[in-house]
């Protein structure tokens, strides 16, 4: 299918290219040789069509769509991906030949592993408030000395550096001991190749490989909860790792006690280890990232001038999801260099558009939470914690009003974020801040206050 095909795609093009330009395409038509593919704009047609159409067309003959040219029409269903929407997974079938992560071993024994994105290492990974624990407890796994927590488990939301610092993981590994062997892979490739081994009966094959590595990495584990024989495996492969006190980093992209329809005893060995989670992106954190990109970009597009603001302007306002960033920057050089002007805020609005749009609905809980919680000077952990004092409870219910108010959350999804607490206790919350607001001036101006900066 176009799926398979597309993400074979990344190795021609780059991850950056990819997210940007071609995850988007829409596969809508394949008729007397022609592909035709929906886009989100013209311009995203015209410029797809200028860098791409030859990758496209050359990668689709070699894997077998009998193509002799490709079309990009603008059409409704495609579109720009939207933060915190997670990247469409298409459901693919193993693939024939696995490229190995590692290539450790001088024998041409290789790997199931996925292979690793070469920018993703620890030298381009910009560290913040938001993403220093995480990083510092990945360096220390990468150091790759005795295992002092196993497993490392990371957390967080899409697009907060997950997959960036486990690949940078494995790069230094492989670097700093080549003998190593570091096996990366995503729980749904895990899966894939586990079925497969079911099929083709060769699970004694698949034990064996996946308990004889060094360093297992397992990427968005979420996916195989609900899959039980997959489950299981896991479960059995984590346990002989553990026992030979071999190293094991895992993410996903919720806290291992969230994670649906996973077996409780799976949930409690991910939990064994050291668990840490990438925060939301601040203000500064996403301004330190574009001005990096900046200058990765500063010698492809030679002379290419950016006015003052605008990595502010775009810092500031699109703010949930580091790769929609990394997008909007990509198309704005890309943008700027055809029409041959100087990136301008107002280019930069008129470019970014529909990204601009999508970021602004976007607030979340945690947002609102860790906002409250500065204010008013208590921990972020006490605002799910069970602590009943005035001068934490009040702030918790602020948040829990500024929640309800700013985001489109049911009461229960907001007990949940406020850990797991009843719908019934959100109301009393939101009530009591209600009926504050009428009485006490101080309270409505922290209210407007703290809605105005989460606002943007
Ligand atoms: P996740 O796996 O958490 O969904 P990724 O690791 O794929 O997120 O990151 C998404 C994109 O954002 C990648 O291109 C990655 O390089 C970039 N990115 C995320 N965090 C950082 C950071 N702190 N510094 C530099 N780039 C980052
Ligand atoms: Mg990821």
């Amino acid at each position: 299918t176009w799926g398979l095909v597309r993400e074979e795609l990344v190795k021609r093009v780059g991850r950056n290219n990819y997210v940007t330009w071609i995850e988007p395409l829409a596969l809508r038509d394949l008729n007397g040789g022609v592909a035709r593919f929906e886009v989100p704009t013209s311009f995203f047609g015209d410029w797809v069509s200028r860098n791409f159409a030859d990758h496209i067309l050359s990668h689709m003959n070699t894997s077998g769509f009998a193509v002799d040219r490709v079309e990009f029409a603008v059409g409704q269903s495609s579109r720009i991906p939207r933060p915190a929407e997670k990247p469409a997974q298409p459901v693919q079938a193993p693939k024939p030949a696995p490229r190995a992560a590692a290539k450790s071993r001088a024998d041409s024994e290789e790997l199931p592993g996925a292979p690793l994105d070469q920018r993703f290492t620890f030298d381009s990974f910009v560290v913040g408030k938001p993403n220093e624990l995480a990083h510092a407890a990945a360096r220390r796994v990468a150091e790759g000395g005795p295992v002092s927590f196993n497993p490392l488990f990371l957390y967080g939301g899409v697009g907060l550096g997950k997959t960036h610092l486990m690949h940078a993981i494995a790069h230094e590994l492989q670097t700093r001991q080549p003998h190593l062997r570091v096996l990366y892979l995503s729980a749904e490739q895990f899966m894939y190749r586990f079925v497969q081994a079911l099929r083709e009966r060769q699970v004694m094959d698949f034990k064996e490989i996946f308990r004889s590595v060094d360093v297992l990495m397992v990427d968005d584990v979420q996916f195989i909860a609900g899959k039980d024989s997959t489950q299981e495996e896991f479960f059995h492969t984590f346990n002989a790792l553990v026992d030979q006190n071999k190293q094991i980093v895992i993410s996903a992209d919720r806290a291992p006690g969230e994670i649906k329809d996973l077996e409780d005893r799976i949930k409690s060995r991910l939990q064994c280890g050291l668990v840490v989670d990438l925060h939301p992106t601040d203000y500064e954190l996403r301004l330190g990232i574009l001005q990096q990109k900046v200058e990765l970009y500063r010698a492809q597009y030679k002379g290419l001038v950016i006015a003052d603001g605008v990595l502010e302007f775009l810092a500031h306002r699109i703010t949930t999801n580091v790769r929609v960033l990394e997008g909007a920057l990509t198309r704005l050089f890309a943008f700027a260099s055809l029409v041959g002007r100087e990136i301008s805020l107002e280019l930069a609005q008129d470019c970014l558009a529909d990204i601009l749009r999508a970021s602004d609905r976007k607030l979340t809980i945690e947002e609102i939470q860790r906002k409250v919680a500065e204010h008013y000077n208590i921990r972020l952990s006490d605002m799910i914690g069970p602590k009943r004092v005035r001068n934490i409870a009040r702030p918790r219910q602020i948040a829990m009003y500024l929640a309800k108010q700013l985001t489109p959350r049911s009461l229960p999804e907001i007990g949940r974020r406020f850990g797991g607490r009843d719908h019934t206790t959100i109301m009393h919350g939101v009530r009591k801040i209600e009926e504050l607001m009428a009485t006490d001036s101080q309270m409505s101006d922290d209210l407007q206050m703290l809605r105005r900066q989460l606002q943007g």
